[in-house]
């Protein structure tokens, strides 16, 4: 399905709709009490879990600009982000972050030098997010299949008017002022339709 670009309401959710083990047709309800509902298979007695996919982000700098890309594919294509992606199954969330970070731009970073910057919850779609921040010395970087244009943008550089995900502008830009200052936050966040709340858990400084 293709999405509306930009809008929070066009978020994509996917929903398990056939039982894995017998291709059943699943159901949907509340199996235990205070639990909430899951997809379950009436034949087979399969209960489909459902926890939160793990997307991992990057801010890396380079001097006082920061690395965007422009998505080359759906959803979002043509708008602008910050690298990231899906952890896969049994991967460390640094090296990830590292890995995402290389194969849409180019970039091969230290993964012991990525800090952690935000731990955030996006609850309407199920989604966790870890933004790890780290900096490289020159702007060698190259667009791929997944991001079809990069570039290092200072604070009011940066393609905020085609920005893909317009509700998290205020994490990036919270990721400007701290870089700006050289005291960097850690966060906890929480991501909704209608507001961002970022929590300063620490402060480091580099
Ligand atoms: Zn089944």
């Amino acid at each position: 399905m293709k999405q509306q670009p930009g809008k929070t309401g066009a978020w994509p959710v996917a929903m398990a709709k056939f039982c894995i083990c017998c291709g059943t047709a699943l159901a949907y309800g509340q199996l235990q009490p205070d639990e909430p509902e899951r997809p379950y298979c009436t034949a087979c007695g399969y209960v489909h879990y459902e926890p939160p996919r793990i997307l991992i982000g990057c801010f890396i700098t380079c001097g006082d600009r920061l690395l965007w890309i422009r998505r080359g594919i759906e959803p979002y294509k043509g708008l602008w982000t910050v690298p990231g992606g899906f952890m896969e199954k049994g991967e460390d969330p640094r090296d990830a972050a590292a890995r995402e970070l290389f194969e849409e731009t180019g970039v091969a970073i230290d993964v012991e030098a990525l800090q952690l910057y935000l731990a955030g919850s996006i609850r309407a779609i199920n989604e966790l997010h870890l933004i790890y921040r780290g900096s490289i010395g020159n702007e060698c970087a190259r667009p791929s299949s997944e991001a079809d244009r990069v570039g290092f943008f200072a604070e009011a550089e940066a393609p905020w008017a085609d920005f893909a995900f317009p509700e998290g502008e205020s994490a990036i830009r919270q990721f400007y002022q701290d870089h700006a200052q050289g005291e960097y936050g850690t966060y906890m966040g929480k991501l909704s339709r209608t507001q961002h709340l970022m929590d300063r858990v620490q402060t480091r400084r580099g």
